[in-house]
Formats: C-alpha cells, sequence, structure tokens
C-alpha cells in the first residue's frame, strides 16, 4: 500500500542524519550536526502558552509541529522539538534552550491544532530569541492574509512560514541551506511592509507521518469520551472545514482539504507499526464532508488497516446517516462527537452554523442505534440565543438521550465579534478551559450568568438517575468494567471541572 512520505516515512532517518530519536529532554546532549549536503540543524519551539506561572498544558498532542518536524526530518535536516508549553513559562529558560540546541535555524511555532498562542507570548519569544542572536521565523498553518496580520502583530518576527505548514517550512529550510533568502512560496517577510509570496496548490498526501517520537504524548490526554483506553493519537483525514461558523478558528486556516483514503490508512499502519497504536482520535474539525470518501475508508478500512483499531471522530448531524454510521461502527468507530452548539434555529442561523435542527434527533438516534456512542456538544451565548432559548436546547438535547454532551461559552478572536453581543470576560487558561475572548449575545448579562448556566447545564445532563443508571447498565454490558470504570470517573471529574468554569 502506498505510504505517504514514501521509505523516508518508515521511521529511518537517512544514511548520515543525525535524526533525534525521542522527546526532547531539557539538558540532554546532542551532537552538533557535522554537514550533509545541504541539511541544516532546526529548533522547533513550541512557545509556553503563559509567561506567567502556573504553566498551563493544552489538551491537544501538537499535530502540525509534529508534521513539520517530520517534513524537515524526511529532508535530511536534523531535527530537535522544543515543546515549551510543558514545561516553562519562564522566557529566558526558553532562549536558554533554544541556544542550547545549537540550530542553524530557529522555527517558532505560531498556532498548532486547535492551540494558539497569545500574540504577546509570541511577540516576547521573537524578541527575545532573536535579541539572543537566533535565526527565527515563526511557522504555522495560517491563511495568506492572517498570516500578513500575524507578521503585522508580531513586530519582532522577521519571516512567517504560512499556508500548510509542513510545505512552506520545508521549502524555506531547503532554501536557506542552499544559501538562499528563504521567500519561498507560502513564506512572508518584511521589506518596505509585510511582503507574502502565496503557497500554491499542495497535495497532504505528500506530506509525512507526524513525528510522534519527538512528542511527549503520554503528557497528553483526550477527554474520556474520546479515550477509550490506550493512549490516542491523533490523525487527520482532511484539514479544515468548509462552513463558515463565526467563532471557529478554521476561518484563519487555509481551505478545507482532503488526503487519500490510501494516505490515511497508509499512516494508521504506520503509527501502529512504529508505535503500537490502537487507538486513534481522527481529529478532523468535520468528519464526513465527503460521503463517499467516508463510505470507501471504511469500508477499507478492517481488511486494510490495522487489526482492532479503536477510533473516534466528530462531524456535524447533516453530514451523516444510519447507513453510514453503521459503516463506521464496522471500521472500528466507536465515538462520534455532534457539534450541534444549538437547536434554535435563529442562533444556529446568526453564527452562520447553516445546520438544521431537525438533522440532529434523527442523527443522534442514528448513532446509537448503529452502536456509537454519541457526545453532543452546545454553546452558550450565541447570537440570537437567550438563557431561556438555551435552557430549551438543552431540554431536547436531554430527550435525544446521548451518551454525553458539553458546554461551551462562545471564544473568539476581538476583530471577529458579531453584531448583537459583546465580550464578556476574558478567560485566563491557568484558571479556565481556554485562553482569550469569551463573547455573549446581549440576552446574556455576565460572565457570572455564563458559568451559572454552564454549570446548571452539566448538572442537569449528567445528574439524572436515568442516565446514571444508563451509563452503569452500559459499563456492564461492555465487558470492561474497570476501564470503563475509570473512564467514567475521568469523564465525571472533567465534568465537574468544567461545570465550575475551571481548567479540565
Ligand atoms: S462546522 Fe464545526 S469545524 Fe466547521 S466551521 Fe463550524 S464549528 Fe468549525
Amino acid at each position: 500500500m502506498p505510504t505517504p512520505g514514501g521509505d523516508r516515512a518508515h521511521g529511518t532517518p537517512a544514511a548520515g542524519v543525525l535524526g533525534c530519536t525521542g522527546p526532547w529532554r531539557p539538558g540532554a546532549r546532542r551532537r552538533r550536526w557535522i554537514g550533509y549536503g545541504n541539511a541544516v540543524r532546526v529548533a522547533l519551539v513550541l512557545p509556553p502558552t503563559t509567561l506567567q506561572p502556573p504553566l498551563s498544558r493544552p489538551r491537544h498532542a501538537p499535530h502540525y509541529t509534529a508534521v513539520v518536524a517530520a517534513a524537515l526530518r524526511d529532508a535530511g535536516h536534523e531535527v530537535v522539538l522544543q515543546d515549551q508549553t510543558l514545561r516553562t513559562c519562564d522566557l529566558q529558560r526558553v532562549v536558554d534552550d533554544a541556544v542550547a540546541a545549537r540550530a542553524d535555524l530557529v522555527l517558532l511555532v505560531h498556532n498548532d491544532y486547535n492551540r494558539e498562542f497569545s500574540t504577546d507570548v509570541l511577540e516576547a519569544c521573537a524578541a527575545a530569541l532573536g535579541e539572543a542572536g537566533l535565526d527565527v521565523a515563526g511557522v504555522g498553518r495560517l491563511a495568506e492574509e492572517p498570516a500578513r496580520t500575524a507578521m503585522e502583530r508580531i513586530p519582532s518576527l522577521g519571516r512567517m512560514l504560512f499556508g500548510e505548514p509542513e510545505f512552506s517550512a520545508r521549502a524555506y529550510v531547503a532554501d536557506r541551506a542552499a544559501g538562499g533568502d528563504g521567500r519561498v512560496e507560502g513564506s512572508a517577510w518584511r521589506d518596505d511592509g509585510v511582503q507574502l509570496r502565496a503557497q500554491s496548490a499542495v497535495d497532504l498526501d505528500d506530506g509525512p507521518i507526524p513525528a510522534w517520537d519527538l512528542v511527549d504524548m503520554e503528557r497528553y490526554g483526550f477527554s474520556p469520551h474520546q479515550q477509550a483506553g490506550d493512549l490516542v493519537y491523533p490523525v487527520l483525514a482532511s484539514r479544515g472545514c468548509p462552513f463558515p461558523c463565526f467563532w471557529c478558528e478554521v476561518r484563519v486556516r487555509p481551505g478545507w482539504a482532503t488526503r487519500s483514503v490510501d494516505a490515511v490508512i497508509g499512516e494508521l499502519n504506520e503509527l501502529h507499526r512504529r508505535w503500537g497504536v490502537t487507538s486513534v482520535f481522527i481529529a478532523d474539525p468535520t468528519f464526513a464532508i465527503e460521503r463517499d470518501w467516508a463510505l470507501e475508508f471504511c469500508a477499507r478500512l478492517p481488511s486494510e488497516g490495522p487489526a482492532g483499531l479503536r477510533w473516534s471522530c466528530m462531524s456535524r448531524t447533516d453530514r451523516v446517516d444510519l447507513e453510514l454510521l453503521q459503516a463506521m461502527k464496522a471500521a472500528g468507530c466507536f465515538n462520534v462527537l455532534f457539534g450541534i452548539e444549538s437547536l434554535n434555529p435563529e442562533a444556529l442561523r446568526l453564527s452562520r452554523k447553516n445546520l438544521d435542527p431537525a438533522t440532529v434527533g434523527p442523527a443522534v438516534a442514528a448513532a446509537k442505534g448503529a452502536g456509537l456512542e454519541t457526545i453532543v456538544s452546545v454553546m452558550i451565548g450565541l447570537p440570537g440565543d437567550s438563557p431561556a432559548k438555551f435552557e430549551q436546547t438543552l431540554t431536547q438535547v436531554i430527550a435525544m438521550e446521548p451518551d454525553f454532551a458539553q458546554f461551551f461559552v462562545v471564544q473568539i478572536a476581538e476583530d471577529e465579534a458579531p453584531e448583537g453581543g459583546r465580550t464578556v470576560s476574558e478567560w485566563d487558561g491557568s484558571r479556565f478551559d481556554f485562553w482569550g475572548h469569551v463573547w455573549a449575545a446581549d440576552a446574556f448579562e455576565s460572565k457570572e450568568q455564563l458559568l451559572a448556566l454552564r454549570r446548571a447545564a452539566f448538572k442537569r445532563f449528567y445528574l439524572r438517575p436515568r442516565y446514571v443508571g444508563g451509563r452503569v447498565a452500559a459499563m456492564a454490558r461492555s465487558g470492561a468494567v474497570g476501564a470503563q470504570l475509570v473512564r467514567a470517573a475521568r469523564g465525571g471529574l472533567l465534568a465537574l471541572k468544567l461545570a465550575r468554569g475551571e481548567r479540565p
């Protein structure tokens, strides 16, 4: 079966290349790169989430960073991945570690899967790394204009690599290693203002298997909904989403793009072969955008993919039907999260969710009928919504009896706010479940009210005797009571923390 990245994707660095062999540890001694054609040594630095203690650890492993690292390593470069989100809030330590890496080039990660770094942190890191004499460029998965905006907001950053980042980073490092100026496709630089060179269309099948061996995977944990037991590895069968929901980060990313079924099954086989992976989260923002793709994937996975693979995914209720959900179940899927956000048609319309709420009940019922666990995700504070209408949504969701539900407030960038609402609070990720602006429609009074609604929603959903009894029965039926008890305990703790508005 074709495997993206060819032979280099099989975990064996090219002869003569001193590829890193495990997650970076501070103080680890590494041999200096001694030269191999135009190969160089690159430090890929994930900045801390905050420069003020306490350390705040993201939930999602740095997927795009691992892909960039793999692309550079597969091209023959030596890569040191410094994941400072797990280590320090101290800017000086970030600089000291980057200097100690003795890299020819430093790539400062601007954003990653479900992970935004604050402009202030990025500016401070870029300035300090530059002052230390390091050759720094930013790298992130950004569309062209958002990349320009990022450069304008981070004046210390002299260059930015954008687009699908493994391609722009690979082109940039190759060009710099060959003595070029680095003004490659998918890069921005400063020359009488910000200049950009757009990225031509790329084929995601030409990308590598993420370098998960450079990431401390044990320190990232999916929510218990999506973690049935083993360590879960994320896989992206597609990137982006074609829908325009106003709060969603996909709007500043390159457009929706998918990989071939061959490439995705090839990656799953590689994950199993290299790291014994048996559980994955298909992390596409919306799985099954293309129904035919999803059906082909599900039809081929049992015979062509790793035996016994279990997976979960996220989708929309208007992208699934019973036939597809049954095919997903037969292919090892055990859990699907539906981002419904609301059942109030006006809230969905004003949020540009483009979802018919009439699809929600049938999709949840079909998923349950197919034997899949279901998670329904709801947002509080949407435009056109109100506390009373949110309660109506909650009542309807409970009547559908999904296995799990989650409730989030609306997080947006400041310049994305629609009319009819305002920023009600700035959340501090060391305490809450994210960093940034909380937005709510005018009908919602305050941060305290949002928190109270969220708390009450978790209680109403999870503390029903019928629900608790149903979960106990499902555990007994699962044949793995111990593992399910651990999962339930983790899930209960998570729900409790979210209900309190605390960081999960
Ligand atoms: S459908 Fe989901 S992933 Fe797509 S834009 Fe809306 S919130 Fe984002």
